[in-house]
């Protein structure tokens, strides 16, 4: 089975609408599809009604920021209910802090010499309740800053460079609890990407087991085959279900297209098992 889910749309940063990203995965052979957009559930219904018509199946997603140890986390949340009252008003307390969040960046980037990005940020976000660094990365190569996103990231977006802006997101239990209270699964997303040291690593999943936590991703956009390997062992250890998806942004700014990475190795046990 061609399964893919991890992946955004115009909901959050994505590049594609929600319908024309399901568009896009059928036509790469996407059989089970998850939209996580970042915080925000609003592009569930549309991706779902372009699903059903063109025969795939969806699954109700989000990506959630959290803050575990100051360091930053994101939590997936799979067959989740948009419309359960603490899953909503939980990512409308997040967004909130984003939108805090986003001000001091524009006010962070003008003390350092580049003013009017937060307007500039939200001219590339669709949604308005929803600005991530990733706008404000393409407004600044857009206006010629760096050549392209991730050269505005690694000189302005990124810890220690003159627009990051420390954040507490929502705490790892919080984030979880809203998950499980929808009825969904939390998985831990692209786990090789936090650079924890191995104590901190299993400090963190006995934490996230702790809270109710079931999940690692292990294939993903974001891992080396190397690291396939690696979170396939973590998930054996852990006794997590294990996740596969592309974290697809749009083109040229994702690693792995939609439906395009190799299967889970066959021991784990994977989320969708009882889907
Ligand atoms: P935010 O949640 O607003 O802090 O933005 C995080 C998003 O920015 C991630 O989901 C990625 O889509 C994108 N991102 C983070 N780091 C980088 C990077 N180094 N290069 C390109 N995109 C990045
Ligand atoms: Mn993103
Ligand atoms: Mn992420
Ligand atoms: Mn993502």
């Amino acid at each position: 089975m061609n399964i893919d889910l991890h992946c955004h749309s115009t909901a959050s940063d994505g590049l594609l609408k929600p319908r024309d990203l399901v568009a896009r995965a059928a036509a790469n052979g996407v059989e089970v599809l998850a939209l996580t957009d970042h915080d925000d559930v609003s592009g569930l219904a549309e991706a779902r009604a372009e699903a059903e018509s063109k025969g795939i199946r969806f699954v109700d997603g989000v990506e959630i920021s959290v803050t575990w140890e100051r360091t930053t986390i994101h939590i997936v949340g799979l067959q989740i209910d948009p419309e359960d009252p603490v899953l909503r008003s939980g990512l409308e307390a997040v967004r909130e802090g984003r939108a805090r969040r986003a001000k001091k960046i524009g006010d962070a980037l003008e003390a350092a010499g580049i003013p009017g990005s937060l307007a500039g940020a939200k001219r590339y976000a669709e949604n308005p309740n929803l600005i991530s660094r990733s706008h404000f990365a393409r407004h600044l190569a857009e206006s010629g800053r760096a050549p392209d996103v991730k050269s505005v990231f690694q000189r302005y977006l990124v810890k220690d460079k003159p627009g990051f802006v420390e954040h507490r997101w929502a705490s790892l239990a919080d984030a979880v609890s809203w998950i499980r209270a929808s009825g969904g699964i939390a998985v831990v997303a692209h786990p090789g990407r936090y650079k924890f040291p191995k104590p901190e690593l299993h400090a963190f999943l006995a934490e996230f087991r702790d809270c109710g936590g079931a999940g690692i991703e292990v294939v993903t956009g974001s891992h080396s085959p190397e690291q396939y390997l690696e979170f396939a062992r973590v998930a054996r250890e852990f006794g997590l279900r294990a996740s596969r998806g592309s974290d697809y942004h749009g083109k040229g700014e994702s690693k792995a297209d939609l439906g395009a990475l190799p299967q889970l190795p066959d021991d784990l046990s994977p989320v969708w098992r009882e889907w």
